[in-house]
């Protein structure tokens, strides 16, 4: 098992690539904190755990609420004693071209992408610094770093993301800490699911494998990340995209 005895923390664990990433980790022997806003669905993440006889808790939190993250925060290193890895997965879409985006649309994105991003990673990395050690993986997207029609706000949520991961990777590496981010390409989630089914088949053949990725494409990169195996790996950008732009 590639994460015995680590205790992993994913934002967004209830649904798509974070509920995808939260079963790999159990699997792999890590006791999964499941995060998510709905606590529902994070719930029905612990219940698929437990079919599998691995060991989860969801916790309803919201990565915009700062007091929230630092009151569960609290509560897991009580009930899981140590943070092993925290996976910042937690991120949403809304759509629209720069002339007609709104300005909530703007903020709402940034502020649950990037700003959740920056305030689970302090947060978080505060116990990690006094643990002397600990792997943060971010959600980055090939949005971030290619650009994409209707996206300004996304795109510029997951380029902001890609620098937090080098900066942190450069501040806390001397802390025994790794940060990495994982840059998916279109991948078959509720997000992708809102988006015309025009618009997946043109992505689907951009990509050199021909197909669109799945939950578990995503999950395999942030398991290899996680795990022992990439211990000489900080402040990447690992696309995993089926080489939709090489
Ligand atoms: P998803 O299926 O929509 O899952 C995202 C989860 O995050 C949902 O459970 C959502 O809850 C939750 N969430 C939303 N706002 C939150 C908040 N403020 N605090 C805590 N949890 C919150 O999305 P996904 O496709 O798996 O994407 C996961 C990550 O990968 C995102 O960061 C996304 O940007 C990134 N990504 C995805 C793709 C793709 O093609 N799918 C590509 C590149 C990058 P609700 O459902 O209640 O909103």
């Amino acid at each position: 098992m590639r994460l015995k005895d680590k205790t992993a923390i994913i934002t967004g664990g209830g649904s798509g690539i974070g509920r995808e990433t939260a079963i790999k980790f159990a699997r792999e022997g890590a006791k999964v904190a499941v995060w998510d806003i709905n606590l529902g669905e994070a719930n029905k993440t612990v219940k698929e755990i437990s079919e599998l006889e691995g060991i989860s808790k969801a916790y309803k939190v919201d990565v915009t609420n700062r007091l929230e993250i630092e009151e569960i925060t609290n509560k897991v290193i009580k009930e899981f004693s140590k943070i092993d890895i925290l996976v910042n997965n937690a991120g949403i879409t809304a759509d629209a071209t720069l002339i007609k985006m709104k300005e909530e649309q703007w903020d709402r994105v940034i502020d649950i992408n990037l700003k959740g991003v920056f305030n689970c990673g302090q947060i978080v990395s505060r116990y990690m610094v006094e643990q002397g050690n600990g792997v943060i993986l971010n959600a980055a997207s090939v949005v971030g770093i290619y650009g994409n029609f209707g996206q300004t706000n996304y795109a510029a949520s997951k380029w902001g993301v890609i620098g937090m991961t080098k900066t942190w990777a450069k501040e806390l590496g001397r802390k025994g800490i790794r940060v990495n981010a994982v840059a998916p390409g279109f991948i078959l989630t509720q997000m992708t699911a809102k988006m015309p089914e025009k618009v997946l088949e043109m992505m689907k053949e951009k990509s050199v494998l021909k197909r669109l990725g799945t939950p578990e494409d995503i999950a395999n990169a942030y398991l290899f990340l996680a795990s022992n195996e990439a211990s000489f790996i900080t402040g990447t950008v690992l696309s995993v995209d089926g080489g939709v732009v090489i």
